[in-house]
Formats: structure tokens, C-alpha cells, sequence
């Protein structure tokens, strides 16, 4: 099954081109932990080439910043009709580099063809306004693209994020420089090739595979960067606006960690409302979002303690039926994406082992091969257990791992839900709508899911509260963070 492998170098200024350094780094099938290829790594050298590339491409007169925005939009269309002619190779190709199920590929790359649709139209609808000043003026507003955008992607959803950061920066006019995932580049590379099909002048998309302290941190202090977005560890965030403002300033958006709850009430069908808390912590190996963190995955299951042993029962039922192994195959759950992050799991679930948590099923690795872990479930988890806390070591459990906590009321349970450093995501299973309106006003999250978990749409915005990020994704909110805003201001006549 495993795909043919097209394109390893860097691409720069329309270009794939070895790194300066010549230095190469594998790229491994977290089904086997063997090596896939060997791919160029780019370093601050090639961060220099790739953002003066960028800034050309950007420069007042070119191809670039000339072309009608309607005419951007026609563009990033046609990427997706690519994308979609080339689907079944894009699925295979993340599968093998990433290690998620070909449907979960599939899905992905659907995913991201419908973010780049949904910037596509807007690339002609970023427009500014005209506003009644004081004096004898006409004022009126532009949004105008940024400039150059460095952007950093973690593993875990590669062409997903790549769309994510692509559609709002084409859509606006920006140029790119992107360092995907030192795991996971692969598909990256042949989007940047299918970006040359597209149309898309030299430049204006370079992707410069490297490491995240080398590649990655070149961008972020990059003086002739003016805008970072990143998805990622918090820990990481933090470096990269650190950088930025100790160079030029750069705008930054940051995507970051989570530890996110999801409340069950016991007015639910328990069956369904088992089956969504399932879907929320195992979904993509467990991996929704950076390692560091668990972000918008259901990483933290609150049962009210009426229905709480009946509950734990089934979830456990349901964790045992889960399918595991190879990611080509009809499959629930392929391998964690890599050794290290393998090795981050199976280390906090021994932690909660030891901490006294009970351990329903799994909790063991699967296979002689490849970096597969049972589907593990932890009962009886107490709130300052490592497993459920998220500051000691800045690690929590980024893998098939779900951890049922009980709980009495509404009070207590938003409390608790709350007393993280984390806000990207939670939800609550309830019919009784003042339930619903009390937990989605009083919880610190930048998206509250009521009935449903991990329903996230290219329409509406995606981000954090506290650590867990700054500005959002998708949606509108989404153009915000790759456009200026300036105000020209006109004298009149009086008349
Ligand atoms: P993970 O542990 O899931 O890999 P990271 O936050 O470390 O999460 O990585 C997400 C992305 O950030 C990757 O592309 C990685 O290379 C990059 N990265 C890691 N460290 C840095 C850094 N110091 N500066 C810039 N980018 C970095």
C-alpha cells in the first residue's frame, strides 16, 4: 500500500531545492518505526532564502499583489480541484507519514479542502468601510494582507493545518513561508507542488521542512517576517511570542494546548452520550492537538455519579471493541505518530497507575511493530492525579487514554472544569437547556459543544481562552490575523 514517495526538498520560490547545509533528516511509518524517505532540512539559511522569496513575491507591482482578489479566490479553487482529482494519493500519503486510518485521511483531507473553499470566497469580500469623521474629511478604512507569514504546523492533522493556515493568508493576500511538522512533511511537500499546478507565482507558498529550535525558530525571529501563526504546545507558544517580539514585533496567532472537559448529565441517552465521550478522547489516536497538550480532545470526562458505574461500564465495553492496527486496513486506531510521543504516553499511564487510578482496560502497548497503544481507560481519577493535570512536567496524556471522573452538581463540576490553565474546548451532554446555557456561559473555553463533541467547521472561529491560545481560526475571525487595517484619511472641499 505504501505510496510512492514524490517530492523530499525544500520548496523555495516556486522551487523544490536541497537544503543549504545539505543535510538530510528520515522521515519514519509510525506502523513500522521504519524509514520512509529521507527529506531535506531546511535550516536558518534556508528560512533566509525562503522569506526573501516571500517578500519578492509580496513586493508592490508583482504577479502577486497585482492580481485581482476575485482572481486569488479562482486560484485557491483550483488547488482544491486538485486536491480532489489527487485525493486518494494525498489520503495514502498522510496515512503513511502520520499513521491515522485512510477514513480518518480521507476525512482530513476533505477537511481541508473545505477550508481552502471557504477562504477562496473571501479572497474578494475583505473590505474595509467608509466612516463619518470629524472634519472636513472622507476617512475610510482598508484591510490590507500582512505581508510575509511564517507559519508552524504540528503532526497531528498535517494537511488539515496546512489548510487552516494557507486559506486565510491566500484568501487575504499574504505570502507564506511554512515549516510543517519535522514528523510529518510529506504532505506539505506535494501541496506545495499541486500550489505550482494551481497557478500560485513563485514565492508566494515556500515550505521548508526542518526542526522546530533550528527551522522553526528562524521564522519566528525572522525580521522580514510580519506575521506568526502557529499551532502547537503551549510551552512552544510561548518561545514563539517570545521571539517575536524580541525581533520586529510580528503579529502572532497561537493555537495551542487544552485539557478539555466534556460533562455528562445523567437526563441523556447513556449509550449515545457514552459513544460521543468515546469519540471525543479516542479521535485520531487520541492526538486532538499538539502532544504537549490535549487540547479540544474530551481529554477529561465528567460523569454525574448517578449514572457514573453504569457509565464506566459501557465506556469500557466500547474501548475493548475498538479496532486496532494497521492504518491501511478497516481500522479505528493506527499507531501514535512517533517513538517519543509513544514513549510520553506509556509514561503517563504508568503514572496513573501508580497514583492509584483504576485501570478498566488497555494501558499496554499493542504489537511487536510500529507505535500502537491499547485503547486505555482510567476510573476513579482524582483532579490533582498527573494524568489529569496538565502542569507537572507541562505533559498530559496526548493518546488513547480516557479518564472518567465523578461528579455531584453544576457548581462543582464547572469549578473543576475551569481549574485548568487551559481553555480551547468543552462540552456538556444534557437535554435540560438551562443546564446547557448555565455550563456554556460559565466555562472558560473558546468553543462549548452541547450534545456533540469535536464538531468543528471551516465557518466558525476555533481558538483558546488563557494558555490555550490567542486569536482564532476559521470563520471571519480568521482573516482578521492576516490583515492591517489602515485608515486613509482624505481632505475635501467644503462645499
Ligand atoms: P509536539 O510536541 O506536538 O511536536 P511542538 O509544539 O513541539 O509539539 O511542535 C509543533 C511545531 O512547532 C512543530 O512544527 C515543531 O517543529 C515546532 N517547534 C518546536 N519547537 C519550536 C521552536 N522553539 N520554535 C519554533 N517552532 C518550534
Amino acid at each position: 500500500m505504501a505510496p510512492e514517495i514524490k517530492f523530499t526538498k525544500l520548496f523555495i520560490n516556486g522551487q523544490f531545492v536541497d537544503s543549504q547545509s545539505g543535510k538530510t533528516f528520515p522521515v519514519v511509518n509510525p506502523s513500522t518505526g521504519k524509514v520512509i524517505c529521507q527529506v531535506s532540512e531546511g535550516d536558518k539559511a534556508d528560512i533566509d532564502l525562503a522569506v526573501d522569496a516571500a517578500n519578492e513575491a509580496f513586493k508592490l507591482g508583482s504577479t502577486w499583489r497585482t492580481m485581482d482578489a476575485s482572481a486569488r479566490g479562482r486560484m485557491m479553487d483550483k488547488l482544491v480541484g486538485l486536491m480532489e482529482r489527487d485525493l486518494h494519493y494525498l489520503a495514502q500519503l498522510e496515512t503513511y507519514n502520520n499513521g491515522k486510518p485512510l477514513k480518518d485521511a480521507v476525512f482530513d483531507i476533505y477537511g481541508a479542502m473545505y477550508a481552502l473553499k471557504y477562504y477562496s470566497g473571501w479572497a474578494d469580500k475583505i473590505h474595509g468601510q467608509s466612516i463619518p469623521a470629524d472634519g472636513n474629511v472622507f476617512v475610510v478604512t482598508r484591510k490590507e494582507p500582512i505581508g510575509v507569514a511564517g507559519q508552524i504546523i504540528p503532526w497531528n492533522f498535517p494537511i488539515l493545518m496546512l489548510a487552516w493556515k494557507w486559506g486565510p493568508a491566500l484568501a487575504a493576500g499574504c505570502t507564506i513561508v511554512m515549516k510543517p511538522a519535522e514528523q510529518t512533511p510529506l504532505t506539505a511537500l506535494y501541496m506545495a507542488q499541486l500550489s505550482v499546478e494551481a497557478g500560485f507565482p513563485p514565492g508566494v507558498i515556500n515550505v521548508v521542512n526542518g526542526f522546530g529550535a533550528t527551522a522553526g525558530a528562524a521564522l519566528a525571529s525572522h525580521d522580514r517576517v510580519q506575521k506568526i501563526a502557529f499551532t502547537g504546545s503551549t510551552a512552544v507558544g510561548k518561545l514563539i511570542m517570545k521571539a517575536a517580539a524580541e525581533s520586529n514585533l510580528k503579529r502572532v496567532s497561537l493555537e495551542l494546548g487544552g485539557k478539555s472537559p466534556i460533562v455528562v448529565f445523567p437526563d441523556v441517552d447513556l449509550d449515545k452520550a457514552v459513544q460521543t465521550c468515546h469519540a471525543a478522547v479516542f479521535a485520531n489516536m487520541g492526538q486532538c492537538n499538539t502532544s504537549l497538550s490535549g487540547c479540544c480532545a474530551g481529554t477529561r470526562t465528567f460523569v454525574h455519579e448517578s449514572i457514573y458505574d453504569k457509565f464506566v461500564e459501557k465506556a469500557t465495553e466500547l474501548a475493548r471493541k475498538r479496532k486496532l492496527g494497521d492504518p491501511f486496513g478497516e481500522v479505528d486506531q493506527g499507531p501514535q505518530v512517533s517513538e517519543l510521543q509513544f514513549n510520553r504516553v506509556m509514561a503517563l499511564i504508568e503514572a496513573g497507575k501508580k497514583e492509584g487510578a483504576g485501570l478498566k482496560t488497555g494501558g499496554l502497548k499493542h504489537g511487536s511493530e510500529g507505535y500502537f497503544i491499547e485503547p486505555t481507560v482510567f476510573v476513579d481519577v482524582q483532579d490533582d492525579m498527573r494524568i489529569a493535570k496538565e502542569e507537572v512536567l507541562l505533559l498530559t496524556i496526548f493518546g488513547p487514554v480516557q479518564q472518567i471522573m465523578k461528579f455531584s452538581t453544576m457548581e462543582e463540576v464547572i469549578k473543576r472544569a475551569n481549574d485548568t490553565h487551559y481553555g480551547l474546548a468543552a462540552g456538556i451532554l444534557t437535554n435540560d437547556i438551562n443546564r446547557a446555557l448555565t455550563f456554556s456561559q460559565a466555562v472558560n473555553a473558546g468553543t462549548v459543544w452541547v450534545n456533540c463533541f469535536l464538531h468543528v467547521t471551516s465557518q466558525a472561529p476555533f481558538g483558546g481562552f488563557k494558555q490555550s491560545g490567542i486569536g482564532r481560526e476559521m470563520g471571519e475571525e480568521g482573516i482578521h490575523s492576516y490583515v492591517e487595517v489602515k485608515t486613509v484619511t482624505i481632505s475635501m472641499a467644503k462645499f
